[in-house]
């Protein structure tokens, strides 16, 4: 016992995970300054529908360049959940988020949904009820079009909290969806319990579907359920044929992937979205 505590110590401090440290050290203090340098940046990926082929919503996602080099969220995202910063940089992609919807509302762009990741803490935020508010009378749109994607994490939660919050963002009008899901660890409990208007199905599904049967059965009780609790659905990384033409048999049109596009700065989104409008 005693050898294998020994072990474990020296593995504490391998050269990889001290750099691992150096790195987190680097991307935290980074973190400090990523806003007010300019250095954060919102991209869009469009959701279409398989059959038509038409955008029916987009998700913003955070970027980070930092000296020209992209951080991925993988990275850094985990790290400003831990540290909190993700507090201004959620807070900073809302309101990016209204801003876009409002200009998208007054430009000839009807996009019926524009989702945002909300993490545990911006949910949890005691101020973002007023906060919304202020930007509804700033950027009066259409909250129906707005969506926050939540995590399985904030939905297990079981306290009274969170449905009070949940029914908080309801009462403004703004739509939910579960994020990954199924695959965190939490009861289907929470999905009678809260208003969840939509369920993603992960990528880490979508990728298995041409290899592996037990993935395809798992994703389609999966858009069987949502369907039966009448709930929307996206299918995301979708990058083969294989893979939409399954999803569009087992009744899930919404795609989100690759095969259809990447994330994109805001110009291009605008060009796609016209592209696909003619
Ligand atoms: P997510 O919310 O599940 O976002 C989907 C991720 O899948 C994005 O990665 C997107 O680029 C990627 N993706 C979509 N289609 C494909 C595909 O066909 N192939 C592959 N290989 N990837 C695809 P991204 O942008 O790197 O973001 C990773 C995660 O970071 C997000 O996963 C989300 O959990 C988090 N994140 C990103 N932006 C924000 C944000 O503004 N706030 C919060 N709280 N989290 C964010
Ligand atoms: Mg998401
Ligand atoms: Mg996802
Ligand atoms: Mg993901």
């Amino acid at each position: 016992k005693a050898k294998e505590k020994g072990r474990d110590e020296t593995v504490l401090f391998a050269p990889e995970l001290r750099e691992d440290k150096e790195e987190r050290k680097l991307l935290m203090e980074g973190l400090d300054t990523a806003l007010e340098k300019g250095e954060i940046s919102l991209y869009l990926q469009p959701q279409v529908d398989a059959a038509s082929k038409r955008i029916i919503g987009a998700e913003a996602l955070m970027r980070w360049q930092r000296d020209g080099v992209f951080i991925p969220p993988s990275e850094f995202i985990p790290i400003a959940e831990e540290t909190g910063h993700i507090q201004d940089l959620g807070r900073w992609m809302i309101h990016e988020t209204f801003q876009l919807m409002y200009a998208f509302e007054q430009g000839d762009i009807d996009l019926p949904k524009l989702s945002v990741n909300l993490s545990v803490r911006q949910l949890f935020d005691e101020h973002l009820i007023d906060y919304l508010t202020t930007l509804f009378n700033r950027f009066p749109i259409e909250p129906g079009r707005l969506n926050f994607e939540l995590t399985e994490t904030v939905a297990a939660h079981h306290s009274e909290r969170v449905l009070n919050r949940i029914l908080e963002l309801k009462a403004l009008g703004i739509k939910l969806s579960i994020d990954d899901f199924g695959t965190g660890y939490s009861s289907l409990a929470y999905l009678v319990r809260y208003p969840i208007d939509e369920l993603k199905i992960p990528r880490e599904f979508t990728m298995q579907l041409e290899e592996n049967r037990e993935y395809q059965t798992v994703t389609a009780t999966i858009v069987a359920m949502a369907r039966q609790l009448g709930m929307a659905l996206v299918a995301e990384g979708v990058e083969t044929e294989y893979q939409e033409t399954f999803l569009r048999r087992i009744g899930c049109d919404s795609m989100q992937g690759y095969r259809y596009a990447k994330p994109m700065p805001l110009d291009e989104f605008v060009i796609f979205y016209m592209k696909q409008r003619q």
